[in-house]
């Protein structure tokens, strides 16, 4: 298996991060994506995916943060962007459900990096809270990227969008939550072929350890989760889900 969305630069919550990769390449998670928020974020990334073989880097700058993010911001992240185990620009794009920064702070945030993601050829992870509709009608006016919405919980015709633009979709903790039907129908219509495993550790644990810090070594209950949505082995689940990432993040 994947992880393809943790936070293993998160210091506080991963004090040791060559434990926590241990510990998840023993728990059968082989491969691990480190996502950046903001520049110190991101450089941390690409400090452990540089320190590990089988861990990769995804950098960029959230939309929380735009409030502080600036052009000098933007330079730094794309020297980091072209660094070689720097598979992705992330995680960018809207967030309205917080109110950390302006809607025109983040709009800014998100176009020069779209911008980077392009110049550059590397895929985008979309950051996207209580603001689907926003950032696909941003979507749909510009050239197509591969793109990977991490952690999904659109609706289904948020979902019917993204796939005309060939997104791929992010399924974490929530998947595993008793009430989370309307997330599961939506993943079922969205399919096997477009879906990746992500924990988002040290957030959204799965259903046995709600409440408590996520690892990326509990990525076998999201594996679990989703065998379940679609009545099919684990080991189905991780093959798909492994090859789909493999090709969206060429790793
Ligand atoms: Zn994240």
């Amino acid at each position: 298996m994947i992880d393809t969305h943790c936070h293993l630069n998160d210091v506080k919550a991963f004090p040791d991060p060559t434990l926590a990769i241990r510990e998840a390449n023993e728990a059968g998670v082989d491969k691990i994506i480190v996502v950046g928020v903001d520049t110190e974020w991101s450089e941390l990334a690409i400090e452990i995916a540089e320190a590990h073989d089988n861990v990769w880097a995804v950098v960029g700058w959230h939309p929380t943060s735009a409030a502080k993010y600036t052009t000098q911001e933007l330079s730094r992240i794309e020297e980091l962007a072209k660094h070689e185990k720097c598979v992705g620009i992330g995680e960018i794009g809207f967030d309205f459900h917080w109110d950390y920064s302006s809607l025109e702070q983040q709009t800014v945030c998100l176009y020069d990096q779209l911008e980077l993601a392009e110049s550059i050829g590397k895929p985008v992870v979309f950051h996207c809270r209580e603001a689907y509709s926003a950032l696909l009608n941003v979507l749909e006016k510009r050239t197509v990227l591969p793109y990977l919405m991490h952690c999904f919980a659109g609706n289904m015709d948020d979902a019917k969008r993204a796939i005309e633009l060939n997104c791929l979709f992010g399924v974490d903790g929530p998947v595993t939550y008793k009430k989370a039907d309307e997330l599961r129908s939506t993943l079922e219509f969205i399919g096997l072929d477009r879906l990746v495993l992500e924990t988002d550790a040290p957030w959204l644990s799965p259903a046995p350890y709600r409440g408590k810090p996520n690892h990326s070594k509990y990525l076998r209950h999201i594996c679990e989760g989703v065998a379940g949505v679609f009545g099919v082995d684990t080991g189905v689940v991780s093959q798909k889900t492994t090859e789909n990432a493999v090709r969206f993040f060429n790793i």
